[in-house]
Parts: C-alpha cells; structure tokens; sequence
C-alpha cells in the first residue's frame, strides 16, 4: 500500500456513515467509536478506509501495531500458523509456539534474574494474574495502585483504574483491598517539578504505612509511563525509589508495560530508562502485531509460587497469537525499532515544543520514544481544557490524521505512531497538528 496520506471524501465519507448507522443497530451502545472511519486495509503507518481515504495513523489501535499494520513477518507466520492448526488449548496439549514466546520474553524483560512467563489474552486478564501470582507469593491482599493510573476494564482492573468516567461509572462495587497513593506527577505537583519524586515518594510510603501496613501489602503495581491517565511520566527517581521500598518490605513491585513495551518509549520496556528491575512486567498491545496477546513475566520463584492448575485460560497464548508474536519481536529486533522509536522522538518533540512555544493552551509537552503527549490548558493557567483537546483531535481527523485523546481530564492529546512510520508521513502528520491547533 502506498504510504501516502490521500482524502477522496469528507472524513468519514457516505460508505463509512452507512456503516456507522448499522453500528448504531447491531452493536451495544456502551462500546465507543473514537472516529467512525470503517477500515478496509492498513498498513505500514496508513490506514485506508471504506471511501478510499488514506488516513495517516498517529494511535497504532491504541499503542498495538508498533511493528505496523499487517506486518510482514507477521501476516506470513499467521498464515502458516493458520494452516497447521488454530487451537488445541496450552493446558491440553501444548505446542512449541507458546513456550518459544516465554523464552524471548524471559530474554526482554528487564533483569539478570531466571525468569517465567505465562500468556493470556488481554491487558487486563494478565495484570488480574500478575495480582494472583503476587498474592500467592506473599501470603498478602493488599494491592497499591495509583492516581491517573489505567489498568484495564474487568471488575480487579476496574478498582486499580483511576478514572470514574468511563471506566468505573456504575460498575461498582468494585474488588476490595485496592488502595490509591499519590503519583509523581511533575506538571500537577503542587510544590512544582523539582521536589515532586523527593515529596510523592514521602506521601506514597507515609499513606501505605498509615492506612494499609507494609506487611499486608502483596503488590504494587505502575505503569513506568501512565497511558490512558495522559502519559505522565513520573518524576526521575521516583520509581526507583518505590522499587527500593517494595525490595525493603518484600512487597512485589509489579510493572504495567501493557502501553509502554516492545520498544514504544526508546527501549524494550519503559522501566529500563529509569533503571528499575520489577519483579513482575505485564505486556500486551504491542506485544503480536495486532493478535490478542497478553503475558506476566518475572522472578522465577515469584512465578513459580502458584500450584499447578491454578493459572490458565482457554484461549491464553494462542497459537495463531504466539506465531504472531514471534514474528513481530523478530521485527523489532531485525528492524531496531527501539532505535526508530528515539529517531521519531527526535522528530516530533522539538515540534511538539515548537507547538508550546506558539499555543499557551499547551501547558505540557512530555513522553518518551514514540509516546508522546501534549496536556492542554486554559491559557497562564493549568485548568484543564478537554473541549480545546476534542476540537484538534476532531480538527486532525477531517484532515485525515488519527489522533488519540488521554487524561484524567481529557485534556491530553496523545501521539502512538507505528515504530515503522516514515519519516514524510510523520512530518506530514505533525504540519496537520499545527494547521489544527491554528484552526482550533
Ligand atoms: C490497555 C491497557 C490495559 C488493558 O489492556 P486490555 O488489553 O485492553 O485489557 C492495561 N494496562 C495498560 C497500561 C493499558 O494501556
């Protein structure tokens, strides 16, 4: 496919809007459209819909297809996963694909330490195991998360999330032994950036010790970059420290890569630029080239803790999945995406700041490798502006950009290009940014 952004209608076009009204019909409402676009094709870093638009893709399907739409190695290992066989269920009868895939997560994943793996579906199946696996381990309940933080949409995930609207609204009561600590938020800290890791750390160990004790405590969990929350990235330190403190207090320090690995933020997994070993990382999204994928891996004798049996799935590290997601690492690897994701930093922050310097509704610039955000304010304030964040995102999409919005407020506009994007498209997707913030 030409890797060429191209409008041939309005966005979304007469075909789409059809489609879209049998959405309307067949599909329950509470499952949300961010841009009703209907896709025919996509690859690379575009993707072409149903009117023959080509749209340039600045969100990946949330942070998945990093090694790119329809990936090569991907479509040809699924095509002939496809044709051996589709499902015999790991638990059954197992084959040499699900074990492959622990093996080169075992080898990417932060630490010297021996390692396990074990694979599921989504994001959210796997960090519910991550806190199974934790509180088997220690013999604990208690669960820290923290605020903006994202975890996923399944009643335990749901208690970890952050946000009311939409996640949680209405959905209660939710899973108990949940608690909330402040994140090192370096734009909202209210003394300022400087102190903010020194003074979270102080408030997350001082609320811990006072609400819940350490010796209750089975895990922390972080996402080293928060997503949905509106990519903050915590304070330098701050997560150092809280792996220091869970060390000291024999609590699991577990990682929610989900978002940031596979090479999104400039390295394998997020926790590397801060030099934290998590005793637990979740991954997903980015983890198969577009197959629902999920994993846990960690400290063997954490892993290894639970009795046989008592984690699984019936679908958890599907074949067609696993083949997909061999073939997508080997991408990474092959193609240094961790390297393209620093080269397209390289590109987008400096106009990014650029954006800053001319918009004052741009508070914040922040994120890392291809993970990268701008928080929107009301002018010389920090009050959140979610209505300025909708209008250049919806600015972006008649121009046939996609374009993901974030935050606890709304107010983030959050960028995920695939790793493998070219250079034109991103430069050209960045000019559609500026034109959209002028007309915004
Ligand atoms: C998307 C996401 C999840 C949930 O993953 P699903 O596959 O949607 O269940 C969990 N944690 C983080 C950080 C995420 O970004």
């Amino acid at each position: 496919m030409e890797q060429a952004r191209i409008l041939k209608t309005a966005i979304p076009g007469p075909r789409s809007i059809r489609l879209h009204a049998r959405e309307r019909a067949a599909v329950a409402g509470g499952i949300g459209v961010t841009l009703p676009v209907y896709v025919e094709r996509a690859a690379g870093g575009i993707v072409l819909d149903v009117d023959g638009n080509q749209l340039i893709d600045f969100g990946s399907g949330i942070g998945v297809t990093g090694v790119g739409n329809a990936a090569p190695r991907v479509v040809d290992a699924v095509r002939e996963q496809v044709g051996a066989f589709t499902h015999t269920c790991f638990m059954v009868t197992p084959y040499e694909g699900y074990v492959a895939v622990c093996e080169r997560l075992n080898e990417v994943v932060p630490g010297d330490h021996e390692k396990r793996s074990a694979l599921f579906n989504s994001g959210a199946e796997a960090v519910e195991n991550a806190i199974k696996i934790a509180r088997y381990h220690t013999g604990r309940s208690a669960v820290v998360a923290f605020d903006h933080a994202f975890h996923g949409r399944t009643n335990l995930t749901m208690a970890l999330t952050a946000k009311n609207m939409p996640y949680k609204h209405r959905f209660g009561p939710f899973a108990g032994e949940v608690y909330r600590a402040p994140m090192a938020y370096p734009y909202r800290w209210p003394t300022g950036p400087q102190r903010c890791a020194e003074e979270a750390f102080a408030a997350f160990t001082a609320q811990v010790h006072a609400q819940v004790g350490e010796e209750n405590t089975a895990a922390v969990i972080v996402e080293p970059i928060q997503g949905e929350g509106g990519f903050v990235v915590p304070a330098p330190g701050f997560l150092a420290q809280v792996a220091q403190w869970c060390r000291e207090h024999g609590i699991v320090l577990v990682a929610d890569e989900v978002q940031t690995g596979f090479c999104r933020t400039g390295d394998w997994f997020a926790c590397v630029h801060e030099a934290v070993v998590p005793d637990l990382v979740v991954t997903a999204k980015g983890i198969a080239g577009g197959l629902p994928l999920a994993a846990v891996t960690g400290r063997a004798e954490v892993m290894d803790a639970v009795h046989p049996g008592g984690l699984g799935g019936t679908y958890g590290g599907n074949p067609v999945a696993c083949a997909a997601a061999l073939a997508a690492i080997e991408t990474m690897r092959a193609e240094d995406l961790c390297g393209a994701a620093r080269r397209i930093e390289a590109v987008m922050k400096p106009r990014l700041a650029a954006l800053a310097r001319r918009f004052p509704a741009v508070g914040d610039v922040r994120g890392r490798g291809a993970m990268l955000a701008v928080e929107l304010v009301e002018p010389d304030t920090k009050t959140p502006a979610p209505g300025l964040a909708a209008a250049v995102s919806a600015a972006c999409h008649r121009q046939g950009l996609i374009t993901l919005t974030a935050g606890t407020y709304g107010n983030v506009l959050r960028f995920l290009p695939p790793l493998v994007i070219g250079e034109d498209l991103l430069r050209e997707g960045l000019d559609i940014l500026d034109s959209a913030f002028a007309a915004a």
